[in-house]
């Protein structure tokens, strides 16, 4: 374990609390209520789009457990918790401890406003509002936490991590800024190496070569499942709303991945109903949308939730709270521990299209590529402000599409719902632009089979 994480997470298991003042009580409770409310309010939205399956309900319900009702991950009550902050921590390592992992990133506008005077002012809402929660004390997922684990892979999480050691257990995992030789393979193999000693010192048990092989197993089906999810999302017409699959991973986050599989699988059996049965949630004249950009966490689902709600329909959802989390399967080819835990540093590395490292063409293949899959129409950017990392890759990809025909918005947002309004106009004629342009293309080819 390099010297730093070892005196974070030495120096700071968690301090004891101290008694709240009757004024930090009161400012708890409001800041519950708030945030309850906020939760709410979304989740409500969510189920009301047209269309949700029954299925559905299990996820939805975790994220009321999670964000309304303020409860901890579902487990035996001597589980350890882990809570992680990327789609690049190996969730396999942890369960292979005996830990559950918990992605921690967050979308609460109400700790994106406590955070914002805790960090500066031109640092991305993610990092604010996790800063809030940890501040505020109130949210059991992050309380409960044995150890964080931070992926260094911007100024903001490099950050972020330092902040969260200074409060809690933190491990600080890093990330190399390219993923194309053998020596950043090398990298990210020695870096789970170092990490092991954490997590077992966590649990108190040993990661063993059987217990990963069994957590890489057990990971396998998910991903199984989500690749059976991902070919009925595929489907023309609809069978799912974009907005309920976001639900859906962003749901996996706190869940115990046995118990995501077994409802996912309920979940590929209705839509596999509903496509015998022809029952679609879209019609053939509705634009068929993608979204790419920072990451769209619950309760900030208000861009998603604006497209379908504008008559939309979101086919195709290429950040890092989609279903990439679990698109990609763990392909072992040396029954080792090394040997596993090579095949889990190419899983969490290779296919990442995570605009952190240096060279990412190989995230322009894969949006062209689900362009092409999904027959998607038009491309919404989603840039979270201070989200540099995104920004940076919008005019290379604005060049690939618009040589490609698809039309592509670049839509900036904060935490919070002061740009509602605007979006709300943008994503409207955005859609509207779309419907035209289908209308052209249909025009263009009925004149020529006339001619
Ligand atoms: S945007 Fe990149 S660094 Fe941030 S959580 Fe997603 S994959 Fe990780
Ligand atoms: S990648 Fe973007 S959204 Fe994620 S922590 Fe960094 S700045 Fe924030």
């Amino acid at each position: 374990m390099n010297l730093n994480n070892q005196e974070n997470i030495k120096k700071n298991s968690r301090p004891p609390k101290k008694e709240p003042s009757p004024m930090e009580v009161r400012q708890r409770e409001r800041f519950v209520g708030k945030s309850a409310r906020v939760a709410a309010k979304y989740l409500r939205r969510l189920t009301e789009l047209k269309g949700a399956p029954q299925a559905m309900k299990p996820f939805f319900q975790v994220l009321e457990d999670i964000h309304v009702n303020m409860k901890n991950v579902e487990q035996p009550t001597d589980t350890k918790i882990v809570g992680t902050y990327c789609v690049m921590v190996p969730q396999e390592l942890i369960y292979a401890a005996g830990a559950q992992p918990v992605k921690l990133c967050s979308g609460s506008y109400s700790a994106f406003a406590i955070g914002d005077d805790l960090v500066p002012r031109d640092a991305c809402p993610l990092v604010k509002s996790v800063m809030g929660f940890q501040a505020m004390g109130v949210m059991p997922v992050y309380e409960d936490c044995s150890l964080m684990v931070v992926p260094i892979t911007c100024d903001c999480k490099k950050k972020m991590a330092g902040m969260l050691a200074e409060r809690v257990p933190t491990y600080s995992l890093h990330v190399p800024t390219s993923k194309s030789d053998d020596d950043d393979m090398e990298q990210v193999v020695s870096e789970f190496y170092q990490l092991i000693p954490a997590l077992e010192a966590v649990t108190g048990q040993a990661i063993t070569c059987d217990s990963l092989a069994r957590s890489i197993d057990g990971m396998g089906f998910a991903q199984y499942q989500m690749s059976q999810f991902a070919a009925y999302k595929k489907h023309v017409p609809a069978l799912i709303q974009g907005t309920h699959a976001m639900a859906l991973m962003n749901a996996f986050s706190y869940m115990p991945v046995d118990r995501f599989s077994e409802q996912l699988h309920r979940l590929n059996q209705e839509l596999g109903r509903r496509q015998k049965e022809k029952q679609f949630v879209s019609m053939d004249k509705q634009p068929r949308i993608m979204v790419t950009g920072s990451p769209i966490i619950f309760p900030n689902i208000k861009i998603p939730l604006l497209i379908e709600e504008m008559g939309g329909i979101l086919v195709g959802d290429e950040t890092c709270m989609g279903e990439r989390a679990l698109y990609d399967p763990t392909v072992v080819v040396d029954q080792s521990f090394d040997g596993l835990l090579r095949s889990l540093a190419n899983r969490y590395t290779r296919p990442c299209t995570c605009p952190t490292f240096v060279d990412n063409s190989q995230r322009i293949y894969r949006i062209k590529q689900m362009i092409a899959d999904h027959q998607v129409q038009g491309v919404v950017y989603h840039v979270l402000r201070g989200c540099l990392v995104y920004d940076f890759e919008y005019q290379t990809l604005e060049e690939e599409l618009g040589q490609l025909g698809i039309p592509v918005i670049r839509v900036e947002s904060d935490y919070n719902e002061e740009d509602i309004e605007q979006l709300r106009i943008r994503i409207e004629a955005f859609i509207e632009l779309i419907k035209l342009k289908d209308l052209a293309i249909k025009k263009q080819k009925q004149e020529k089979a006339n001619e």
